[in-house]
């Protein structure tokens, strides 16, 4: 089973993507992620990737469709993947039907989270993650259990994004509406966008994306 989970920055589908490829064995592909860790390789690359995560802007397609390509043909992905944070734009969405074409596979679901926007401002500004394992929490909805430790590893090392700033939430915010909202018609002309509302608790989230996927 293939998957998309769509919705603007803070809609939470990290964390539904992350209860999914637990429950299902799926692999969650997030470029957010897999661009940061170029980020992180201190490469020239990723140094460029790094000013324009930063800004809220988007890292271009082309590099966008090369880092999700390979990963889309490992072998890991052959029992499905949750994309997440991919399509975020039209030809990205053109260039996976390409590829999944290519790699005799097919998209099952089209999950649009739907929130609402002034709440995801909010929701941004208090989220912070472990520095080890990447498990996300928020200041005042999800704290760790115990103060200043991990739930997941122990590691006490907490981090903030830099595009969880104010300035680079509403430059998110802003590329949203431009440039991946478009796509929301192009998976509802083929018939395979379905919508969940995202405001509810985790659980409640997680339960109605079970639905309509053991339909
Ligand atoms: P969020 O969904 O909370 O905004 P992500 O971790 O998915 O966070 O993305 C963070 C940043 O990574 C984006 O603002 C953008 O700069 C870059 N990025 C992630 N996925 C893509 C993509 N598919 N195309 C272009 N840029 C991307
Ligand atoms: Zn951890």
């Amino acid at each position: 089973m293939n998957l998309i989970l769509l919705g603007p920055p803070g809609a939470g589908k990290g964390t539904q993507a992350k209860r999914l490829e637990q429950a299902h064995g799926l692999v969650q592909l997030a470029t957010g992620d897999m661009l940061r860790a170029e980020t992180a390789s201190g490469s020239e690359l990723g140094r460029r990737i790094k000013a324009v995560m930063e800004s809220g802007a988007l890292v271009s397609d082309e590099i966008v469709i090369e880092v999700i390509e390979q990963r889309i043909a490992a072998p890991e992905a052959k029992d499905g993947v949750i994309l997440d944070g991919f399509p975020r734009t039209i030809p990205q969405a053109e260039a996976l039907d390409a590829m999944l074409a290519g790699h005799d596979l097919k998209l099952d679901h089209v999950i649009l989270m739907e929130v609402d926007e002034a709440a995801l401002v909010d929701r941004l500004a208090g989220r912070f993650s472990c520095r080890a394992c990447g498990a996300s929490y928020h200041e005042r909805y999800h704290r760790p259990k115990r103060e200043g430790v991990c739930d997941v590893c122990g590691s006490h090392d907490f981090v903030q994004r830099p595009d969880d700033r104010p300035e680079a939430v509403q430059k998110r915010f802003e590329v949203y509406r431009q440039q991946t909202a478009p796509i929301l018609p192009y998976y509802r002309a083929k018939g395979i966008l379905e919508t969940v509302d995202g405001m509810g608790e985790m659980d409640a989230v997680t339960k109605a994306i079970e639905a309509i996927i053991s339909r």
